[in-house]
């Protein structure tokens, strides 16, 4: 992201939730982003992820600037490249588990939908749902539907997946179960990931950390802070209750 800044503006007001964020992440990095509620955290990564466009700025992916990419363009950009996982899973309700997964790989322009449906079976087996593909989400636990997801975002073997709180609304041992993936997926296949998390053991995990407050980002705040955040989160038992 280069001097990105973000205005969303109502019909009573006008706020700039971005006010200039550079932010690189070199291929293999997890970068971890934290910051107070409302402090521009999801608004960031949809926009790193082609999902909504700056107000100014540039934005990067993959050596491939797609700030100005129309809808269409886009939607094969981001099939390819980016991978998003998101809190509340958004999976596709009528859809299977493997459909979920499909679908994506089928965006590409790339794979047939007998190639989609192998690899799709092959994702879901790496993330421990084998046997459970044509269940549709309702037919799911949070954990499993947080982990269809996470096969849907790594199916197509993107440059950088991108996750927005995936342990927010999770048990704590279902939380485990993603983290261990996270931390397999980065260490090791290398996967380039940024994710939003207050999760203190995911925090941990981290080769970036970041911080978003009134709408700037900052690198790795001294050590002491960060190991202070992180108590006060351990000590809180959940991010809900500091919020
Ligand atoms: P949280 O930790 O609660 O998820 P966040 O850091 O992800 O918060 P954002 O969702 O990015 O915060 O929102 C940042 C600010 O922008 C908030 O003040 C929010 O109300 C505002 N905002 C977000 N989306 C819109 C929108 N579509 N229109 C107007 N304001 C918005
Ligand atoms: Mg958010």
């Amino acid at each position: 992201l280069k001097d990105v800044r973000k205005v969303y503006r109502t019909a009573t007001e006008e706020i700039e939730v971005l006010r200039g964020i550079n932010l690189t992440v070199p291929e293999g990095e997890l970068a971890v982003i934290m910051g107070p509620s409302g402090s521009g955290k999801s608004t960031l990564l949809s926009i790193a992820g082609g999902l909504d466009k700056p107000t100014a700025g540039r934005v990067v992916v993959g050596g491939v600037d797609i700030t100005d990419m129309g809808e269409e363009e886009l939607t094969k950009i981001r099939a390819r490249k980016i991978g998003f996982v998101f809190q509340s899973f958004n999976l596709i309700r009528n859809y299977t588990a493997l459909e979920n997964v499909m679908l994506p790989l089928l965006f590409t322009g790339i794979f047939d939908v007998k190639e989609a449906r192998e690899i799709a079976g092959k994702m879901l087996e790496i993330v421990g749902l084998k046997g459970h593909e044509n269940k549709f989400p309702s037919q799911l636990s949070g954990g499993q539907q947080q982990r269809v997801a996470i096969a849907r975002a790594l199916a197509p073997s993107p440059d950088v997946v991108l996750m927005d709180e995936p342990t927010g609304s999770l048990d704590v041992d279902t939380a485990a179960k993603v983290l261990s993936l996270v931390r397999w997926l980065n260490q090791a296949l290398g996967q380039t990931i940024i994710i939003v998390t207050h999760n203190p053991e995911i925090a941990e995990l981290a080769t970036r950390t970041f911080y978003i407050r009134a709408g700037m980002i900052y690198e790795e705040p001294p050590k002491k802070m960060l190991i202070d955040t992180i108590r006060e989160l351990k000590a809180a038992g959940s991010l809900e209750d500091i919020r």
